[in-house]
């Protein structure tokens, strides 16, 4: 199949918009939607400091690459790695995606769960088993990226969040009946880094293939605790349905922007935990994890 903008070779068929694309054509819609992205949520502004969430793999490696390629050449914008190592022996290694990093020509910073709170992921399956693994481990990591980030003086947190990630998270808040999750409100908070997904327009395929023609040594193991059941069954359901209604996900996507911005205008008091000193919203799940967990 020909591309539908010249007469290469098509490497893509973009079903949601009809067209076939050849490697440099599909680079070039796939940057400048992401720009688009950037610039349509005004997520850049001028003395920028952006600490991007590397975890090794495809996504978060792609978005460094995409940001450095971008914004690489603006003097009065930095771009950095933060990585963190939650202590899965085996699965994260930090001096990875220190050399990911090093590669496209910015530095990485690195801390750890035993740093921040004297204890290892495994050492916490050990102690609790290994059926909360992820939501332990998505708590802690969340705070520790925040205040790590600030630490460092970002700005903003840019994650690798792809349109399909979006889309099921949303779903899963759905059939969980999460209105709390749902309606999680994005709006600034003093001591929250404001963060910035790039790629959340973007299709899972799409960040694999931009990935796959630019990024080189990402990490491909999974983690050894990733059994999320709920989210294998949404993926599976909403790449199906996706199939016949090429809109799905980015009406999900949609979805998720009008709560928020409906959150947003009404609820604009800051909260900081009263143990920790960091940002919550309603109680902080940090302390209460450390609670059960130490
Ligand atoms: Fe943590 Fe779960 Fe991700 Fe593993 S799969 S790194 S346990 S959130
Ligand atoms: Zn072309």
């Amino acid at each position: 199949m020909k591309c539908s903008k010249c007469n290469r070779e098509a490497i893509l068929f973009q079903k949601y918009s009809g067209r076939h694309l050849c490697e440099e054509h599909f680079i070039a819609d796939f940057e400048s939607r992401a720009k688009k992205t950037i610039r349509q949520n005004k997520w850049l502004s001028r003395n920028d400091k952006i600490a991007v969430a590397m975890s090794g793999g495809k996504d978060s490696s792609a978005v460094l690459y995409f940001l450095k390629k971008a914004f690489g050449e603006r003097r009065d914008i930095e771009i950095f790695g933060i990585t963190i190592d939650e202590g899965i022996e085996g699965y994260r290694d930090p001096s990875v995606v220190i050399k990911i990093a090093e590669k496209y020509g910015a530095k990485c910073y690195t801390t750890s769960f035993k740093d921040n709170f004297k204890i290892t992921l495994d050492e916490i399956v050990e102690k609790k088993g290994d059926r909360n693994s992820c939501s332990y481990c998505g708590v802690l990591r969340r705070q520790i990226l925040n205040k790590f980030a600030r630490e460092l003086g970002a700005t903003k947190i840019a994650m690798g969040f792809n349109l399909d990630d979006d889309a099921q998270s949303v779903m899963m808040n759905v059939l969980r009946g999460d209105a709390a999750r749902l309606l999680h409100d994005q709006s600034p908070r003093e001591g929250m880094i404001p963060r910035i997904r790039p790629f959340c327009e973007l299709p899972e395929r799409e960040v694999a293939l931009y990935a796959l023609l630019n990024v080189e040594n990402y990490e491909e193991r999974g983690c050894p605790y990733s059994h999320n059941a709920l989210r294998a069954d949404v993926r599976e359901m909403l790449n199906g349905y996706s199939y016949r209604h090429p809109a799905t996900k980015f009406a999900l996507l949609n979805l998720k922007k009008e709560l928020s911005k409906r959150e947003e205008e009404e609820n604009t008091n800051t909260k900081v935990c009263q143990v920790c000193g960091e940002p919550v919203f309603g109680e902080c799940q940090v302390c209460r994890i450390l609670r059960e967990i130490l």
